[in-house]
């Protein structure tokens, strides 16, 4: 039997963003549902090693930290629930949002931390050598090959940002594109073929990510050349897919304004969306830092414009009773 759930504060998301919203919107007396989606705790629990979340001087775990967010958004009245969100009717408050499990959840409030998922190659060796020499994160991760071989695979801006930000760690870092040209912006192009410590590979894709020694780890990628055919191996310890993300946003098309790269659009310095009592919080309405810290950041913000928001609908509720 399918049941409704009512609150006045409802969050998607259980990752840093929906998690840091649950703690403040708790502790403000909201009394949050947070609908956690298929990837409880969010995308840190798909890695290991965490070294600049504030907080700790020794490296942390990814799922740990999690684990750590969701007991304190417990510790302090959030309820938790296991379902994904299927359906969206945002025409009018509170919001109706259905589950895949057949529950209807009501919100005065809505809070949107459902995320954006890095877009994989998709080859089976790239799924094997994963947190091994393998990411799609170079803020995240470049750090830990200081003065090591890395490439970088894309052509657009992400991938030249992420090639340019590696060489902070790394004094050869090869960028690898499948056509001859770049999309990224001229002016990031321009950076990227001044900078000495950057070889670009024009024309090659990644056939293979290579994995070797004990413990295992990234040796090397098989290239193959999009116009002979030809394959050739380059030696790195270091392969960051940097090809775009997706954000988590096909739920709300035409319930909410996207931006040409299906982000969530907020009003600027604020979570505030399109739809009067709606925020979005984290990666899902940020392509610029997608950082576990700043989606925590944001997640506060949401919960602080919420609670002004329905702190002025409340009074002025109460205000039109009066007359
Ligand atoms: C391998 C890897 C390593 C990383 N390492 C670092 C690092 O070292 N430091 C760092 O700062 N950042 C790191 N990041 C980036 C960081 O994980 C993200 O920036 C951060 O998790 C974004 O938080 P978020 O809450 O916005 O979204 P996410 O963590 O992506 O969480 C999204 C949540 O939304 C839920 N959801 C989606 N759709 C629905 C739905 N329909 N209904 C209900 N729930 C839904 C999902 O289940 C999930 O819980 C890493 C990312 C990856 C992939």
């Amino acid at each position: 039997m399918s049941a409704t759930h009512k609150t006045r504060m409802l969050i998607l998301g259980s990752g840093p963003a929906g998690l840091s919203a649950a703690i403040y919107g708790a502790r403000a007396g909201m009394e949050p549902i947070l609908v956690q989606g298929i990837q409880p705790g969010g995308q840190l629990t798909t890695t290991t090693d965490v070294e600049n979340y504030p907080g700790f001087r020794d490296v942390i775990q990814g799922p740990w930290l999690m684990e750590e967010m969701q007991a304190q958004a417990e510790h302090v009245g959030t309820k938790l629930v296991w379902d994904t969100i299927t359906h969206v009717d945002l025409s009018q408050r509170p919001f109706r949002l259905t589950g895949d499990s057949g529950d209807l959840y009501e919100g005065d409030v809505l809070v949107i931390a459902t995320g954006a998922q890095a877009k994989w190659l998709g080859l089976d060796s790239e799924e094997a050598m994963k947190g091994k020499g393998v990411s799609a994160c170079a803020t995240c991760d470049g750090f830990f090959y200081r003065g090591k071989k890395v490439a970088v695979i894309g052509g657009g801006n992400t991938a030249v940002e992420e090639a340019l930000y590696l060489t902070n760690h790394s004094p050869d870092v090869t960028l690898i594109h499948r056509r001859d040209s770049l999309r990224a912006e001229k002016i990031l192009q321009e950076r990227l073929f001044k900078n000495e410590r950057i070889t670009v590979l024009w024309n090659k894709q990644v056939e293979r990510f290579v994995g070797g020694g004990t413990p295992e780890g990234l040796v090397a990628l098989e290239l193959k050349d999009t116009h002979t055919g030809a394959l050739s191996t380059l030696e790195v310890e270091g392969g960051f897919v940097a090809i775009g993300h997706h954000p988590a946003t096909e739920l709300f098309r035409g319930h909410l304004a996207l931006d040409g790269d299906s982000y969530i659009t907020v009003e600027p310095g604020s979570t505030r969306t399109s739809v009067p009592g709606v925020f979005a919080c984290g990666d899902v309405m940020d392509k610029v830092y997608r950082q576990a810290v700043t989606a925590a950041g944001t997640g506060c913000m949401a919960a602080l414009d919420a609670e002004r928001f329905l702190a002025e609908a409340e009074f002025e509720d109460v205000a039109e009773a009066a007359e």
